[in-house]
C-alpha cells in the first residue's frame, strides 16, 4: 500500500505526555493531532487532585519552553527543597539539600490535574487539531506513515503515530509493540494528610519491609503520601476507619513529622514494572507508560516520560534540520534505542530499591541502613544520585 499521509503526527492520549508531546512538536511547525478518549475535567483550588507528582527541573525546563510553566509555578506548587530517606530497620540516612547543590529547590510537588489543565488550555492556541472525546478503533499502517479510523467518524492519515495513551495501550497492541510485565503485587496507596509538625518543605521516605513510604510536602500543614503496601494490606488499609488510618499512618512515619491525619479520601494503585520491548514498529512510537510503567518509589513515572519528549523533539529537529524525513529516519530508532535503555536501566534500579528494602530478610536488613548511611556520608554520591534522578547530566 502506498498512500500519501495528511498530517505530520498523530498522537493518541492527551495526559501530561501526550499534551506536552503535542505542544513540543507543533512548535518545530509539524501538522499534529491529539486525540483523547476523555474530556479534560478542568482543575480547581478547591478540588485537588490525589495524584501529585515530584517535578524535576529539566521537565520544568520542558514546560517553560512550551510556556505554561510560570503560570503552573503561580497556581499551586511546592517546591521541595531537602529530602530525607531512612530506613525502619535503622542505620544511617541519605540527605539531599538544594543549598548544597546550589540550588533553591531539588524540584517541585505538583497535582496531575492541574499540570492537564494547563496544557490543555494553552493547546487551544498552539494550533494542533484537538479530537476529544474520540478513540481510535482501527489502525492501518502503510510504508509512508499510518491511517486512523475513529469512533466519531473522523479518518486521519499521519506520516508519525505516537503512542501516549497510557499503560493499558491500545495503539501499542494495534501496532504490535509487546510488553514484558512484571507485578509487584503491591499497591501504591495515595490520600492527603495534615502533620502536627511543619513538613519543612521537605520529600521524606522511610523505607518499611512492606514497602517505602513517601511523604511529599503540598501546602502549608498538608503532604501527600504514597505509599507501597502489599496488596492484602493496602485492601485492610483503604477499608479501615479513620482513626485506625492515622494511627497507623503516624506510627509507620515513626513520628517523625509527628501525628498523622488523613485529610481526603484513600486511592490505592496496582503497581508493576511494565517495558515494551521495542518503542518503534514502522511508522508508529511508544512513549510515557505506553513504553514504560515503572515502581513509584523514586516517583519518576511521568518524569521519564517528559524526557522521552524532550528526546523526540530534538530528534525530530535535527531531522529536519538535515532535510531528511523525520517519520522515518535513523534519529528515531536512536532516539528509541537510547529512550529505551535509560528508561530500562532506571526501570531495573528502581526493581532492585524495592527488593532491597521491601524485605524482612536478615541479610538486607543488615545492608540496607549502613547502605543510606555510607551514601549519605560520601557527599558526591547524593550530589550524583540527585542529579540524575534530576535529569540534569
Ligand atoms: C501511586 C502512583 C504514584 C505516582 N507518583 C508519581 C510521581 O510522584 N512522579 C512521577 O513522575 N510519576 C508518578 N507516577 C506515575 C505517573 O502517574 C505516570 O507515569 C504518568 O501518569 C504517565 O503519563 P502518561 O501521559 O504516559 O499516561 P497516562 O497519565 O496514563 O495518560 C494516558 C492518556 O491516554 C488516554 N487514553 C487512553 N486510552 C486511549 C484511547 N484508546 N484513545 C484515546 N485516548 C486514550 C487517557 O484518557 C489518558 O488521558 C505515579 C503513579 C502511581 C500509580
Amino acid at each position: 500500500m502506498n498512500r500519501r499521509a495528511g498530517i505530520d503526527v498523530a498522537i493518541v492520549g492527551g495526559a501530561v505526555v501526550g499534551a506536552a508531546c503535542a505542544h513540543a512538536l507543533a512548535a518545530l511547525d509539524l501538522e499534529v493531532a491529539l486525540i483523547e478518549a476523555v474530556e479534560p475535567p478542568r482543575w480547581s483550588p478547591d478540588n485537588p487532585d490525589l495524584r501529585v507528582y515530584a517535578f524535576a527541573p529539566d521537565n520544568a525546563a520542558l514546560l517553560d519552553g512550551i510556556g505554561i510553566w510560570r503560570d503552573v509555578e503561580a497556581t499551586r506548587t511546592q517546591p521541595y527543597r531537602r529530602m530525607r530517606v531512612w530506613d525502619s530497620a535503622g542505620g544511617g540516612e541519605l540527605a539531599f539539600d538544594a543549598d548544597a547543590f546550589g540550588r533553591s529547590e531539588l524540584g517541585w510537588i505538583i497535582e496531575h490535574g492541574l499540570l492537564v489543565d494547563r496544557l490543555w488550555t494553552a493547546l487551544s492556541t498552539a494550533g494542533v487539531q484537538l479530537h476529544v472525546p474520540a478513540r481510535v478503533e482501527a489502525l492501518e499502517q502503510h510504508e509512508q506513515g499510518v491511517r486512523l479510523q475513529l469512533d466519531d467518524g473522523v479518518r486521519i492519515d499521519a506520516r508519525l503515530l505516537i503512542a501516549a495513551d497510557g499503560a493499558g495501550s491500545t495503539i501499542r497492541s494495534l501496532a504490535g509493540l509487546d510488553v514484558a510485565t512484571h507485578d509487584y503485587a503491591q499497591r501504591g496507596l495515595v490520600a492527603y494528610i495534615r502533620t502536627e509538625h511543619a513538613h519543612q518543605e521537605t520529600a521524606w521516605q522511610r523505607f518499611l519491609p512492606g514497602g517505602p513510604l513517601a511523604v511529599l510536602p503540598c501546602s502549608e500543614g498538608r503532604s501527600s503520601i504514597v505509599w507501597t503496601l502489599p496488596d492484602s494490606e493496602a485492601a485492610r488499609l483503604l477499608g479501615v476507619d479513620d482513626g485506625t488510618f492515622d494511627r497507623e499512618l503516624t506510627r509507620a512515619f515513626d513520628l517523625r513529622l509527628g501525628a498523622m491525619r488523613v485529610d481526603s479520601k484513600r486511592v490505592a494503585f496496582p503497581l508493576r514494572r511494565q517495558l515494551a520491548q521495542r518503542y518503534v514498529q514502522d511508522r508508529v512510537i511508544a512513549i510515557g507508560d505506553a513504553a514504560h510503567v515503572v515502581h513509584p518509589l523514586a516517583g519518576q513515572g511521568v518524569n521519564l516520560g517528559l524526557r522521552d519528549v524532550a528526546a523526540l523533539r530534538d530528534a525530530l529537529r535535527e531531522a529536519r534540520a538535515r532535510g531528511v524525513d523525520f517519520a522515518g529516519s535513523q534519529r528515531l530508532t536512536r532516539w528509541a534505542r537510547t529512550r529505551r535503555s535509560e528508561n530500562a536501566a532506571a526501570a531495573y534500579a528502581f526493581d532492585g530499591l524495592n527488593r532491597l528494602f521491601s524485605s524482612d530478610g536478615v541479610a538486607p536488613s543488615l545492608l540496607r541502613g549502613p547502605l543510606l548511611g555510607l551514601a549519605g556520608k560520601i557527599p558526591v554520591l547524593p550530589y550524583a544520585l540527585w542529579r540524575r534522578a534530576a535529569g540534569l547530566e
